[in-house]
């Protein structure tokens, strides 16, 4: 029944008839379009519920058991179940559930460890760091110090497009950075926490492994965990986790889970989103089960086919491959004046979403670039095997290859409806 009223949206069309009409074009587009943004996924009807209920209406500034409003004792028990859930999932001591997005979240950690203009590493933006991670333009580039540490760039390495470990430890003995941040919003690559640990340790740094792309991976085991080699970890909710948009904040040190929780409350959010934590509580729930493990390594499975299929097909993959969910086309392999601007133009006429990015060393602006990011959590959602990758490994070469072209765009798109119709969304 709820299932019916969120579709029909029963009570919105009739209240805000402009509104209801744009949810439901919305829905039309998630459910007639191929979703490669490796940022993006689909929610689970029992989550879309818990993030649609009455706890939107509640102020709950504080902490379980420690609230300054009353009648907080439901989500009391609500944010304790997702506190658990979130330590269960991936095995660490201390959780913080608040963050109202993986930036809050990455804010809430630098204001609880580091002072103004302090120094940290991280990677550069165009290398596949986040904005969070010392871009000019965030508060973390302005208010603080970052030191970039480079990615092995020369293709004819073996470890092309992997972490230069050597030049991050000469980065950290050179400039002492307090904080050294891993993870990142492209790379294909695992990520090896115990060699950055033992780069932390010997320049006397913290370390910050941001997981939001790899959440889910790292929940079951996809991908090694962070802990114990991370004092902090960061993440998302809503990427490879499938749960609301939000973020989160996990350590095994109970100092610095202190420190945390006041900086996150009443350092730099007021308060929590409890509808969305309950959310996560639920998204928690769903990837304990077993069902979540084969969920998450069919993604694997599915980039890794997806990188295979087109580098048989003659593009280049940043660093040769995948690992993970994500992978990187260069497309300056293909074809010089091709843009990811232009491609991804393209593809979106033929009903396939995935972003333009910028490649390592891109002379492109990031309105342009010259790469295509594609990710494949939001298709295996959907059902998305083997085959069906394969299938959509083609269509992407027929659009890219077309130049454009009308027709080929029309075919593909076609091809691209029938796919979505035969692999529903749930809702
Ligand atoms: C997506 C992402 C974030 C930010 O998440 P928002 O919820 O969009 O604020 C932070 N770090 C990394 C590495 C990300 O990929």
């Amino acid at each position: 029944m709820v299932q019916a009223a969120l579709k029909n949206l029963s009570y919105l069309s009739e209240t805000d008839a402009e509104i209801a009409k744009l949810i439901g074009a919305e829905q039309q587009r998630q459910e007639n379009t191929l979703e490669l943004i490796a940022s993006e996924n689909h929610v689970s009807p029992a989550v879309l519920e818990a993030v649609g209920s009455c706890l939107t209406n509640k102020y709950c500034e504080g902490y379980p058991g420690k609230r300054y409003y009353s009648g907080c004792g439901n989500y009391d028990e609500i944010e304790a179940l997702a506190i658990g859930r979130a330590r269960k999932l991936f095995g660490c001591n201390y959780a913080n559930v608040q963050s109202h997005s993986g930036a809050n979240a990455n804010l809430a950690v630098f204001f609880a460890l580091l002072e103004p203009g302090d120094v940290f590493a991280s990677i550069e933006l165009s290398d596949g760091g986040h904005l969070t991670h010392g871009s000019p333009v965030n508060l973390s580039g302005k208010w603080f110090k970052p030191v970039p540490y480079p990615l092995i760039y020369d293709e004819s390495q073996p470890n092309y497009g992997h972490i230069d470990f050597d030049a991050l430890r000469r980065v950290c003995l050179e400039h002492r950075p307090k904080l050294i941040m891993c993870g990142y919003s492209v790379h294909s690559r695992i990520i090896d926490f115990a060699q950055f640990r033992s780069v932390a340790d010997e320049c006397g740094a913290l370390l910050l492994a941001d997981i939001a792309h790899i959440a889910g991976l790292v929940a079951t085991g996809v991908h090694p965990s962070p802990f114990p080699h991370c004092h902090v970890v960061t993440t998302t909710t809503h990427k490879t986790l499938r749960g609301p948009r939000g973020g989160m904040i996990l350590t095994n040190d109970e100092k610095l889970a202190t420190q945390i929780d006041k900086a996150v409350f009443p350092g730099n959010q007021g308060g929590p989103l409890m509808h969305a934590i309950a959310g996560k509580a639920v998204a928690f729930g769903e990837a304990l089960q077993p069902a979540f493990n084969e969920y998450c390594r069919q993604i694997v499975t599915n980039a890794i086919v997806l990188a295979e299929d087109l580098m048989a097909r003659g593009y280049h993959i940043v660093s040769n491959g995948t690992d993970n969910h994500v992978m990187l086309l260069d497309l300056r392999h293909t074809d010089q004046e091709l843009s990811g601007h232009t491609v991804s133009t393209w593809l979106e006429s033929a009903g396939i979403i995935a972003n333009k990015n910028t490649v390592p060393r891109d002379s492109r602006s990031p309105f342009v670039t010259s790469g295509l990011r594609l990710g494949t959590p939001a298709l295996t959602t959907r059902g998305f095997k083997e085959p069906q990758i394969r299938h959509v490994a083609g269509l992407l070469d027929r659009v890219i290859n077309s130049g454009g072209h009308v027709d080929a765009i029309a075919e593909v798109n076609d091809q691209v409806k029938s796919l979505c119709a035969q692999f529903p969304l749930a809702y």
